[in-house]
């Protein structure tokens, strides 16, 4: 090498010596003491902030979760097993975030963005934060657009806004997640995104999901969020911050975005076992007593942004499972207190054929009502009024033989209506054609036809409808309103297709 160069080698590196500022105040250093199952005491690191990334050996990351006094509580993401007592833990100044990006459309992921469906790595240049605290009421507006679900028994009876949190709770296997497949479903067209947060499910569940969604090219406009029941708890409990970062990046671009966290009892659960690990002192159930603060704080971030904050929303579907319908339990009593409403699933209805088993008597909404378009709300306004004096009279005809023809007509009325509420799976029905059916048989239009036909002639004169009066339809769809003029169509298009169907 010649002279010249390597002293101006010399030079430059002795500049840089003299420039030198070490960053070493913002790095800690702290010793592991224990290691279970994936949670690490760490003596050291006073300065630590709760979720602050921490640098294990081997390249393996964690979070902080419990900071005490003299030691912290954290939880090592990834191969625990390769860190042993006195290991070095470094903290990073960073708090935990997620990888955000459009890519993740369409694709499975874990809760830390690290896609699990084969289809290849994923790109992310931005990322958002685990937990942030919620927009403030002044940045956020009324609910007043529809999340329509395609489901004629919520969108009718039990109506969901953008930007909601409404509850499903039922016991096991009444159609929790098939409700919130159809709604996604649904949102195809509706320009919704839709992420799936699946916390403690089988992960053949969770690839069936994945299937469906797929089968029904509803794929493409949402993500799945995947930590099964086979991951540590730290993935699930961090599964539905993961979701929810990925909502509120997309919220932020003025996006309306569904999110479902199937279940939250699961998360619940999670969140125990961590606490019991870390031996946190716990209360009711065995849970840790902020676990009502832990689930207020996420579905908090559920909210509508104003315009000057873009309008996006971020509408969240909780689900709990109940044991034996009783929602007098911790979890269920807690999540119901933070919720705009509920849909109350019961095995019963279930068992009894009455699909999906929404128990429309209990169920509410308390701000959806604002979010239905005129048309629904003058047809559902019968509907309600029909289904109550169903459920009240139905109960007392039981006991009594001798009943008059009023009340006789307005039981077999409310049968009709409430066999209309009836719907399979994947078939969301768009709400012009819901209207059409309430319509058609709160004006009593259904009243000659035997209870058992009802789903024959509703799919048959939908059918109709889009084969010969496609223009009500759109009509309805586009005025949102039942003008005297489409009413006078829909009696026309009822009259005729009456006559061509066989009772
Ligand atoms: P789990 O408690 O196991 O999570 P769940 O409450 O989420 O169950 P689903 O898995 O949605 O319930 O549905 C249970 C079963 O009921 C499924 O086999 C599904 O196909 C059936 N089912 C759900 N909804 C309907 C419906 N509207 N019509 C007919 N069958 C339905
Ligand atoms: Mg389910």
């Amino acid at each position: 090498m010649n002279d010249d160069l390597s002293h101006h080698i010399a030079k430059d590196l002795a500049k840089k010596i003299e420039d030198f500022k070490p960053k070493a105040s913002a790095r800690r250093v702290g010793y592991i003491q224990s290691v279970t199952d994936g949670v690490v005491r760490i003596k050291g690191l006073p300065q630590v902030a709760y979720l602050e990334i921490l640098d294990f050996p081997h390249g393996l990351l964690g979070f902080a979760m419990n900071l005490e006094e003299d030691a912290i509580g954290a939880i090592v993401l990834g191969d625990y097993l390769a860190l042993s007592e006195g290991d070095e833990v470094r903290s990073t100044g960073r708090l935990l975030s997620m990888p955000v990006s459009e890519d993740f459309l369409g694709r499975v992921i874990n809760p830390v963005g690290a896609p699990v469906d084969g289809k290849g790595e994923i790109k992310a240049k931005q990322y958002y934060p685990m937990e942030r605290i919620a927009p403030g009421v002044t940045s956020r507006q009324p609910v007043t657009t529809p999340l329509q679900t395609g489901i004629k028994a919520i969108d009718a009876m039990i109506p969901i806004g953008r930007g909601q949190r409404e509850l499903i709770i039922g016991d096991r296997n009444t159609g929790k997640t098939s409700i919130v497949i159809d709604t996604i479903i649904n949102q195809k067209d509706e320009g919704v995104i839709c992420i799936y947060v699946a916390i403690g499910q089988k992960t053949s569940r969770i690839a069936g999901v994945a299937a469906e969604l797929n089968h029904h090219k509803s794929l493409g406009h949402t993500i799945i969020v995947a930590a099964s029941a086979s991951d540590p708890a730290s993935y699930q409990y961090l599964a539905p911050y993961a979701g929810t970062a990925i909502a509120e990046y997309f919220m932020d671009k003025g996006r309306d975005v569904l999110i479902i966290f199937d279940d939250l009892s699961k998360h619940a659960w999670a969140y125990r076992q961590l606490s019991l690990i870390l031996r946190r002192p716990s209360g009711r159930e065995a849970y840790p007593g902020d676990v009502f603060y832990l689930h207020s704080r996420l579905l908090e971030r559920a909210c509508r942004l104003d315009e000057a904050h873009g309008g996006g929303s971020i509408t969240a579907l909780p689900i709990i499972e109940t044991q034996a319908n009783d929602i007098s339990a911790y979890i269920p009593t807690n999540v119901i207190s933070i919720t705009d409403g509920q849909l109350f699933l019961e095995s019963d209805l279930f068992n009894a054929g009455q699909r999906p088993a929404i128990n429309v008597g209990v169920s509410v909404s308390r701000v959806g009502g604002a979010a239905q378009i005129k048309a629904m709300k003058k047809v559902s306004g019968s509907l309600k009024l029909d289904l109550a004096q169903y459920r009240e009279l139905a109960a007392f005809a039981q006991f009594s033989t001798d009943v008059d023809e009023t009340t006789k007509r307005q039981i077999e009325r409310g049968a009709r209506m409430l066999s209309l509420l009836k719907q399979g799976r994947y078939i969301p029905l768009p709400i012009a054609k819901q209207v059409t059916i309430i319509w058609a048989g709160s004006n009593g239009y259904l009243d000659d036809v035997p209870v058992a036909r009802v789903d024959q002639f509703e799919k048959e004169f939908l059918e109709f409808m889009d084969r010969s009066h496609k223009k009500t339809l759109s009509a309805i769809t586009k005025e949102k309103t039942l003008t005297p003029e489409i009413e006078e169509q829909l009696t026309r298009a009822v009259g005729e297709f009456k006559k061509s169907f066989v009772k």
